[in-house]
């Protein structure tokens, strides 16, 4: 009783579709291995995006229940840091395992609240369960250094778990993103409290049972609910030592200001505006699907989407067969067969959208493709806007400064590589960047001159995958990107360094005088 609908699902029976749920349940929490409703007063209502059928509430916990949700993870820290690395990988072995066996009900839940359609929910999980397979080296990854830095001396690095630790998550990977958090956090030592997106928490709360499942201790992993409110308690909580973020500019510059003032380590990844330059000596097929896919996929809402092409010379006659290809796609809810991209998050979303759309009419670019009013029969209530391409736009219009965060390309011409270069390098994001040439010296040009953080090569979205680390430079990190997210990094986030020097001197080499200068090597 009292489940949301992806709790009230199993790995082999789950709802694969928008139809109108007769009676919502609210969303519980997490706490203690327990699935727990809030007593809330305040909720925030959860509609399907293709439908704006109601899905869930989601309660804006108490100040109680935000208490006792850190209290469980106080309390669960020191057994857990005391657990060997080697029972915990054994606990991430399984909750590995149980996420596979899950998969697909996860993707489910991903397509109900967030919108994407299922093909793409299933990657959203995908790259999730590859961090927590990462994850399960933590044997190797957390192993210290020793020397011997003199005679009968030597000096070991250990890495330490922080403590209790939390994450706050966006909605527009519902799994991904907490995975970025829960199996690096954990596998570590440390107790965590994680706060995913309002708007979609489902695949979290599926996420939490596997938890419960895989066998982790009660209270090592806690799930609260709620938005600004959540957010302060987090950051004003004396307990919490680190905060993980990923989400907008504005969420993201207060969260990393207000974190470090209350002394935690905060990693904090931001938004983004990720131009693809195009070379006339590209494979041209290669980068229309490329580009096709990256802009439009997810209907524009990933953070390392390509929403800006620059078209180096001539390249810019291409632009009518792009249109083409993106006006093939196929705009859907994200359960029906052959749907390529879904509706945009909240009908404010899509408000906004639309409106950065005007303003780039009304600033003198050209609307080579208007994705606006497309409505698919089925689904006459969703928020949808199809593929958009904006050309002739210039760097000071609106529709370019902003991040637009929906299925809109805006296209800007430039003459050379160089100019093309400047212009990315001038944008205050620096999340992606990539080019599309033939030429290898052109390349290696872009990719020694270019300041976003991760560069693709032909390749669209260039995120790297969890053996490496999420590497977004300049407004696209807060902090100046130094805590970036899994990989060696996270580990390094997640932990102290303890350095402990030991010395063990034959009794009779014990010097008879105490030597007060300060120690010089020897
Ligand atoms: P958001 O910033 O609105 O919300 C993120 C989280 O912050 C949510 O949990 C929300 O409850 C909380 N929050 C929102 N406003 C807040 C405020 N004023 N004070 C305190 N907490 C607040 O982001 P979103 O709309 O959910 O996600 C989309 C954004 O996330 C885009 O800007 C996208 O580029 C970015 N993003 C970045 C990355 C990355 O790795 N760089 C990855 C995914 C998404």
């Amino acid at each position: 009783k009292h489940l949301s609908a992806a709790l009230a699902s199993t790995a082999d029976s789950y709802p694969k579709t928008h139809e109108k749920i007769a009676s919502p349940e609210d969303t519980p929490y997490f706490l203690n291995n327990q699935f727990i409703q809030s007593k809330a007063t305040q909720f925030i209502d959860l509609y399907d995006p293709a439908t704006n059928n109601l899905v869930t509430r989601v309660p804006q916990m108490t100040d109680e229940e935000l208490q006792a949700a850190v209290d469980s993870a106080e309390k669960a820290f020191p057994a857990w840091r005391a657990t060997s690395v080697l029972a915990r990988q054994q606990i991430m072995f399984r909750f590995v395992a149980l996420i596979r066996e899950n998969w697909d009900r996860l993707a489910a839940s991903i397509t109900l609240e967030q919108g994407k359609t299922f093909a793409d929910a299933k990657g959203d999980v995908l790259r999730g369960i590859q961090v927590a397979e990462a994850a399960c080296g933590a044997p190797e990854l957390m192993k210290g250094e020793v020397l011997e830095v003199a005679k009968d001396m030597e000096t070991r690095s250990y890495r330490e778990p922080l403590g209790v630790v939390a994450a706050i998550c966006p909605f527009n990977f519902p799994a991904m993103i907490p995975l970025w958090s829960i199996p690096i956090a954990t596998v570590t030592g440390n107790t965590l409290i994680l706060k995913p997106s309002e708007r979609d928490p489902g695949a979290a709360m599926i996420l939490a049972e596997l938890v419960k499942k895989a066998g982790f201790p009660d209270g090592v992993v806690n799930i609260v609910h709620g938005a600004h409110r959540t957010v302060d308690f987090i950051l004003e909580d004396p307990a919490i030592k680190a905060v993980s973020f990923v989400g907008g500019n504005k969420a993201g510059e207060y969260i990393f200001n207000k974190g470090s003032a209350h002394g935690k380590r905060v990693q904090a990844n931001l938004g983004a505006k990720n131009h693809a330059a195009v070379l006339p000596d590209c494979n041209k097929n290669h980068f229309l699907n490329s580009v096709v896919g990256a802009a439009f996929g997810a209907a524009g809402q990933r953070c390392m989407s390509v929403s800006t092409l620059v078209m180096v010379g001539e390249t810019k006659e291409w632009l009518p067969e792009l249109a083409e290809m993106a006006k093939q796609l196929k705009v859907d809810g994200g359960f029906e067969e052959g749907a390529d991209l879904g509706p945009v998050i909240s009908p404010h979303s899509k408000e906004r959208i639309e409106r950065l759309i005007q303003s780039a009419a009304d600033e003198g670019a050209t609307i080579l493709l208007d994705g606006r009013g497309y409505t698919p029969a089925k689904y006459p209530d969703g928020n949808w806007v199809g593929p958009t391409i904006i050309t002739n736009v210039t760097p000071e219009m609106t529709c370019y400064r902003e991040e637009i965060f929906g299925p809109v390309l805006v296209c800007l011409n430039v003459e050379t590589l160089d100019e093309a270069m400047q212009l990315i390098n001038k944008n205050e994001y620096g999340n992606g960047t990539a080019i599309f040439t033939r030429s290898g010296a052109t390349a290696e040009t872009f990719r020694r001159g270019i300041e976003a953080g991760q560069v693709g090569i032909n390749v669209p979205i260039p995120v790297p995958l969890p053996m490496f680390s999420f590497t977004g430079n300049k407004k696209s990190v807060a902090g100046g990107g130094a805590n970036t997210f899994y990989g060696r990094p996270g580990i390094n986030f997640y932990t102290q360094q303890k350095t402990v020097t030991t010395l063990w001197k034959s009794e009779d080499a014990v010097a008879q005088k105490a030597d007060v200068a300060m120690p010089t090597q020897s």
